[in-house]
């Protein structure tokens, strides 16, 4: 079968995603492949369809067993022979993999890079007739980053002892990782390379200036009620104090934190993993190890720590390609503490400077003032058109030129000998008559007094603003004292301008209105088919999503099939799954469903489909013969469904098939049906 069947058939996909199709190729044809693909791009698919293209067996290096059993799972529900061997393995399951080696039947087996390290593995890995190696999450090997896993640096010794391809996958785009790759994996020897880019469409971004910030989020869970999401914090307590505003608020939440027993950590990942519209507020601790491809929406409560961190943890959002969103919440507060974490931390100070520039770009993003997507691609080096799908296109920012004003802060925080927070500042710039102002002789000040105009809470925006652009920056040395940074200069010289937003506290404050994933009139049977699935799921014990995500609902709820043919033209419904639950869902939209028999079940969506229909009209035209006086005669539906695949060309060979006396009653008619078919 080709790669076009088979997405269809057996991962029920009307097409690929951007990049997948060369990658499928290339893998195909069995050259070395290094594929860079986003968080969500839909890099199993890439090795998984090759898998069955070529003979063989396909092994399958993952650094999780969490996720390397979801995979498998998933591929059985499509009808793919998939197996892992892992420490997590039951005897049984192990035994069950073994058979299915023994017996040539297995196309892809899953292996923990710990097994590498077990004697005799290569020699097995050939006994058994491995054919390919596939490595998720290649950056594993890269000693200098986050992930290292030392057993990943066997996979290379493993392709030389196989000579088999790799083709190896990651979501970790920058040159050095990759040039590791190239020399841990494929000895030096650069793949085929695929690079995809960065943006995930369908996530929207926005961001607001906390104000009740505990508020801001319950109004955001509130709106997308009933959909799983993750509530991102930056202390372990918070976790549990919003989770606990969440459950009060009629929410299913729980939280989730490093400081938990492991046990508890377990409960919630599972229960995540499997229930649908669960809230989690986590510390960043919750990441590693979620591949739930149906979340829904991602907000941060505090900001996250760079501008990695932030594409890392929205990119969690909307895998399955179905709308997303999220919000990030921040403050000066906010950028204080990041920037104390970065200056109280023990990295060396070039490092120190590389993350005080990664907080700024994320920052830069938070202050932006036209296109969100637009300013985090142009961050990752990608050039992109303004996205309409954020909340500055949706809204676009109100700005003005905050020169003067900055300018007076500038001047206020010199004068008083950078050793002031921006609090004190203010009130300088105010005139206030407080004591603490007197008493150091700061109404003495040019600058007392020169910012009435403007009101404190504006002020306190353009402060923010004025740190967020790295104008300002607390100097840890003098207690968080405001320090002019070297970007600030040529303001203060009146060589450049800057543009501020007017404030965007009062954006802040949107509406109430329950944001839903299809329009109203589609929304109820939305429900309906969700019901429908939350039932078979926990019937079967198995996440939601498995057995059909988010995005093949949405789309059922929108096109509403009327039958098992049109049912599986729904991107997602593959050949297996069509068995197994279309009926299911059918009737939710249907109603009763009209039983097919089983030999025209299995060709619902083909042509085959259509042409068996037709030859069962002309059988009941003819079914007493010409002149309807002849002896009752039917075929069987399993001989039809045979002249249906077959379709014989002439009259002998349709004698062959239906035997003479049917082929004199009824050959003549069926070679009609199929000449009008091809
Ligand atoms: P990642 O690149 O993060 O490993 P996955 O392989 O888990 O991404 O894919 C993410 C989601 O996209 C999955 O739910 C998968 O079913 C879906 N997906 C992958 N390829 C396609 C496609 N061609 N059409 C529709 N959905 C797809
Ligand atoms: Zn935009």
């Amino acid at each position: 079968m080709t790669a076009a069947t088979l997405l269809r058939d057996v991962f029920g996909f009307d097409g690929f995603r951007p990049g997948q199709e060369e990658i499928v190729e290339a893998v195909s044809l069995g050259q070395n492949t290094l594929a860079i693909m986003p968080t969500g791009g839909g890099k199993s698919l890439c090795f998984q369809l090759p898998a069955l293209v070529r003979d063989g067996v396909t092994v399958v290096i993952s650094p999780l067993i969490a996720l390397m059993r979801d995979q498998v799972r998933g591929l059985r529900e499509a009808g793919v022979e998939a197996g892992a061997l892992t420490s997590g393995n039951t005897q049984e399951e192990t035994d069950g993999v073994w058979q299915a080696l023994e017996e040539g039947r297995l196309k892809l087996l899953y292996m923990a890079p710990e097994r590498l390290a077990a004697g005799g593995v290569p020699q097995m890995l050939r006994r058994i007739g491995v054919s390919m190696i596939a490595v998720d999450e290649a950056h594993c090997v890269s000693q200098w980053g986050h992930d290292f896993r030392p057993d990943y640096l066997r996979i290379g010794e493993l392709r030389r002892a196989l000579d088999v391809p790799l083709a190896a996958f990651t979501a970790t785009a920058d040159a050095e990782t990759q040039a590791e790759i190239v020399e841990k994996l494929f000895d030096g020897v650069p793949p085929v390379t695929f690079l995809r880019g960065f943006d995930r469409p369908n996530i929207h971004l926005a961001f607001a200036v906390k104000d009740q910030p505990r508020q801001q989020i319950l109004s955001f869970a509130a709106a997308r009620k009933g959909q799983s999401g993750i509530v991102y914090c930056g202390t372990r307590a918070k976790t549990e104090t919003i989770a606990q505003a969440l459950r009060e608020a009629g929410h299913a939440a729980c939280h989730y934190h490093g400081g938990m027993e492991a046990e508890d950590r377990r409960v919630v990942e599972g229960r995540f993993q499997q229930e649908d519209g669960l809230i989690v507020v986590a510390t960043v601790a919750f990441g590693m190890g979620i591949d739930k491809p149906d979340i829904r929406w991602v907000a941060h409560a505090d900001l996250p720590k760079s501008i990695e961190s932030y594409y890392q943890e929205i990119g969690r959002a909307g895998r399955d390609g179905a709308p997303a969103e999220t919000l990030t919440l921040f403050g000066p507060d906010d950028i204080r503490y990041r920037r104390q974490q970065i200056d109280e931390g023990l990295a060396p100070p070039e490092r120190r400077m590389a993350d005080h520039a990664r907080l700024n770009a994320l920052l830069g993003l938070c202050e932006a003032l036209e296109c969100r997507r637009k300013t985090l691609l142009g961050y990752f080096g990608e050039e992109a058109k303004s996205c309409g799908h954020c909340d500055l296109c949706d809204k676009p920012a109100d700005v003005f030129d905050g020169t003067t004003p900055v300018r007076m802060a500038l001047s206020a925080a010199l004068r008083t000998g950078e050793s002031y927070g921006s609090g004190h500042l203010i009130e300088i710039l105010l005139g206030s008559d407080l004591d603490k102002i007197k008493q150091r002789g700061h109404d003495q000040l040019p600058t007392y007094g020169v910012g009435k105009e403007y009101s404190r809470r504006e002020w306190q925006a353009i402060f923010r603003q004025m740190m967020g652009h790295d104008l300002l920056r607390p100097d840890p040395e003098r207690h968080g004292g405001l320090r002019m940074t070297e970007k600030a200069r040529p303001i203060l010289r009146g060589e450049d301008v800057i543009q501020l937003r007017r404030d965007t506290i009062k954006a802040a404050k949107t509406g109430n209105k329950i944001k839903m994933l299809v329009s109203e009139d589609d929304a109820p049977l939305l429900s309906a088919l969700k019901a429908k699935r939350r039932a078979l799921a926990e019937a079967a014990g198995v996440p939601a999503y498995i057995i059909y995500n988010d995005s093949t609902l949405i789309e059922m709820a929108q096109k509403r099939p009327m039958s098992l043919d049109e049912m599986a033209k729904i991107s997602g419904v593959g050949a297996k799954k069509l068995q197994s639950y279309g009926d299911a869902f059918l009737s939710v939209i249907v109603g009763e469903v009209a039983q097919l028999h089983p030999a025209r079940r299995k060709m619902a969506g083909r042509s085959e489909g259509s042409v068996y229909d037709r030859l069962l009209e002309v059988q009941a035209d003819l079914s007493r013969g010409e002149d309807g006086t002849g002896k009752p005669m039917t075929c069987s539906a399993s001989l039809l469904a045979k002249v249906a695949q077959m379709r014989p060309r002439d009259m002998s060979t349709m004698e062959r098939v239906l035997g003479a006396k049917y082929a004199e009653r009824f050959g003549a008619a069926f070679l009609g049906v199929l000449s009008e078919a091809s």
